[in-house]
Order: structure tokens, then sequence, then C-alpha cells
């Protein structure tokens, strides 16, 4: 098919396709979704092999936030039944830490709900990441407090953080329908405060809350404009008790679709399969890994995920290996390009400050979550508007109504007795 073959071509160069044909993947049907997950396939392995990377999230403050971001169980009113709990202390936060460092983690996300941190909350993450890197000092820290304020960044890099996650979650145009509290302009400012201040940014999107294709493209396209590093991709939970309880829109199929159409606009970007991986990849999550090259062990924020043993045992058996603490994530091109924005700590997009030095030239220009302010939900549309090429979709959300039974709240590890599941 000519579209696989341009965008293979494009994605082994580094090159970003137009949004012409990241729109055409995700409209192709069932018939040629095999070979749209080998063709995404053959661009992972270009740039990050058979490596997967493990990352685990530690819900530092869960529930009770005043914003009211329509996917999240933890948003202003929610019913949800989740665990609610104020800031664990550093050594909590480094004991359950440590179990998914000791799963084989390469990254620990430190997430706490809210709108945004205090300084005295930057105090609080400070110490908890002094603990952790104590116990285990080459582990990277990823953290996820919200909307930042100046020099909170600067802040955060100075006491040991690596990155900083803050997810665009949709597209501008449909932003202001699953959020009221703040905009989209105010996550792009804080995923542009965390670069210029020189940690990794981690920003991703929320698919499943009946936006369209071509909002799902928008987001791609803006994450890959901003220079995100890593691209977290959330898949709708519906919670009980949240305005989006009832948007099951998504399908393995259109899963994979969507995977391979951010892996091919961020062919040398980590590319995660985020919340939702067990919840509506199902069987079929041994697929996504040929197209992702990162997943978040064990548990999300408020909802369990697999086991993390039976994570390790779907790497494996998919002929993957996972990630050590001492090899690169990004290919040399980008770690450079990440280096040098934050040389410059223009805290501008990659596009404008950023040198790229990939084979095309063209790569710069081009943190849910499972992130807390990111693997948990959101709406734009009705559900009848998400539609496949084949018009499948809305028949499709309706028998996967019955699959609520597979949202599990978390009820172990942080901000409980028992142990985490890593
Ligand atoms: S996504 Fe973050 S800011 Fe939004 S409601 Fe959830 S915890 Fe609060």
């Amino acid at each position: 098919m000519d579209l696989l073959d341009t965008l293979t071509a494009k994605g082994l160069r580094g090159e970003v396709p137009t949004r012409e044909e990241a729109l055409a993947v995700l409209a192709t049907t069932d018939d040629e979704l095999l070979d749209v997950v080998a063709a995404a396939g053959k661009v992972r392995r270009r740039w990050f092999g058979r490596r997967v990377k493990l990352n685990y999230l530690v819900n530092l403050k869960s529930g009770l936030c005043p914003e009211d971001c329509s996917y999240c169980s933890q948003r202003l009113g929610s019913k949800a039944e989740i665990l609610k709990y104020t800031w664990l202390k550093p050594e909590q936060a480094a004991d359950a830490a440590r179990a998914g460092v000791a799963g084989g983690a390469k990254r620990v996300c430190l997430v706490a709900s809210g709108r945004g941190p205090t300084d005295r909350d930057i105090d609080r993450v400070t110490d908890t990441m002094a603990a952790i890197k104590d116990a285990d000092p080459e582990v990277e820290i990823c953290v996820c407090l919200g909307l930042l304020s100046d020099n909170q960044a600067e802040r955060l890099k100075a006491a040991g953080a690596d990155a900083y996650n803050h997810n665009l979650n949709t597209s501008e145009n449909t932003y202001g329908s699953i959020t009221k509290t703040h905009t989209y302009a105010d996550r792009v400012d804080t995923v542009q405060k965390a670069h210029g201040a020189g940690l990794s940014a981690c920003s991703g999107l929320i698919a499943g809350m009946g936006e369209s294709d071509e909002d799902l493209v928008d987001v791609v396209f803006a994450l890959r404009e901003l220079g995100s590093d890593s691209v977290p991709v959330n898949f709708l939970i519906p919670f009980e008790g949240t305005p989006l309880a009832k948007e099951w829109n998504l399908t393995p199929q259109r899963c994979l679709r969507i995977l391979a159409m951010v892996r091919f606009v961020n062919p040398d970007t980590e590319v995660r399969i985020a919340g939702g991986r067990e919840v509506h990849l199902r069987s079929m999550q041994p697929l996504g890994l040929h197209i992702a090259n990162s997943i978040f062990l064990g548990d999300y924020l408020t909802s369990e995920g697999q086991a993390g043993q039976t994570d390790l045992d779907m790497i494996k058996d998919a002929g993957f290996e996972v990630e050590g603490a001492g090899e690169a994530t990004l290919p040399r091109h980008r770690a450079d390009v990440a280096e040098a924005v934050a040389a410059s700590s223009c805290g501008t997009t990659a596009s404008s400050c950023g040198t790229a030095a990939s084979s095309s030239g063209t790569a710069a220009s081009a943190c849910g979550s499972g992130g807390g302010c990111g693997p948990c939900g959101g709406h734009a549309h009705t559900p009848a508007e998400a539609t496949t090429a084949e018009g499948t979709e809305a028949a499709v959300s309706q028998d996967d109504e019955l699959r609520s039974d597979l949202v599990k709240v978390r009820r172990r590890g942080a901000g409980t007795e028992l142990a985490p599941n890593a």
C-alpha cells in the first residue's frame, strides 16, 4: 500500500508525515490493520530496537482536585469511589517507588492531583525525590503536579527531577469542552516552562473522549511541534461517577491505529501506551508493543492495571526486552535536541529554537498518564461523532457499555496498607 510505504520511508528517515497522511492512517480498515502495525513496527525498531521502557506511577496525593477535567476520576465533584488521601510522606512514596524499580521500572512518575503546586509542595516533592535517589541514584524521576508557576520548574530541575509531565490531552479546538477551569494555552505554557528549565518534556493525549480524527491529528502534531520527548497515549478509562462514564468509543483496532498514527508523527520520540491499555487493547496489547516503546508497569493512579509480572511476561513473550537503567531511551540526535533546548533555556518550542540533527534535518520541527493530570479521561463531541472508516464505532460503543466491569478502582499500593503491584 503506497501510504504505508511512504510513511515507513519517512519514519526511517525521522521525517514527519503530512497531516493528510496521518489522517489516512486513522481511516485504514481492519483488513489493513496488521500492515499498519508492521509499518509502524519498522519505524519503532529503527529508533528503539526491541526495548520497552517501564515507568512506574506513584500517586502522591489522590482525589479532591478543584479542577473540573471531565475525564478525571479525581476531579471536582467526582463520584468515583477512588482512594482519596493527602500528600504521602517522602519515605512512603520512596517505598512505593522502590517496588516499581525492583519490578523493572527505569522511570518513576511522581504525580499529585491539583491545579498546580505551591512552593511548599515543591519542597515536599524535593524531599521525596531525595529519598528515592538516595536508595537508587540511577532511577529517572518524572514529576507531574499540574500547572507550574515561574521558577518552579527550575527548582524541580535543581532538586534532581529528570522530566515533567503535563499532557495536552486533546486539540486546542476541543479543549474548552473537556475542562473549564484552565485552558489549552495554560497547558502549553507549563510544558514550555518544563522544557525551558532543562527538564525532559513528557506530554501526551487522551483518546476516546468523543473526539474526531482531526482532533487527534491536531493534538499529536501539536505535541511534535512542542518538542515533547515522550508522548503518553492514554485511552479514556470511563470511570463511573465522572461525566464520561458512558464513553466507550474505542476498540482494540482503533487503539492500534491511533498508536500507529502517533508513531508515524513522532518516529524518534518515546511513545508510551498509558492509561487504558488493559481496558481497551485487551488481548491485543502485545501488538501495541510493536508500535510503542514504553508502558506503565502495574497500576495507574486511581485504577488497577494487570499484574506487574503479567506485564513482564507479555514483553518477553512478544519478543521484546525491558530497557535497562544504563541504556539511553531516545536516539542520540533527539537527546541532542533536548540538551540544546535546556542549554538555551529559551522555554520556546523545539520548532523555534531546536536544532535537529536527524538525517533528514526535520526531526526537531517535529508526561498520566497514565499520568495524574493525564490518564484519567475528557469529552468534546457526542460519542456518535467518533467513527472509523468502516463506521462501526457507534455499534461497538453500545456493546462496550457492558465492559465497565473492566475498570477496577485501585485499592493497593500508595496510600494503602497493601503492597504495590509491580
Ligand atoms: S487531570 Fe489533574 S487537574 Fe484535571 S481534575 Fe484530574 S487531577 Fe485535577
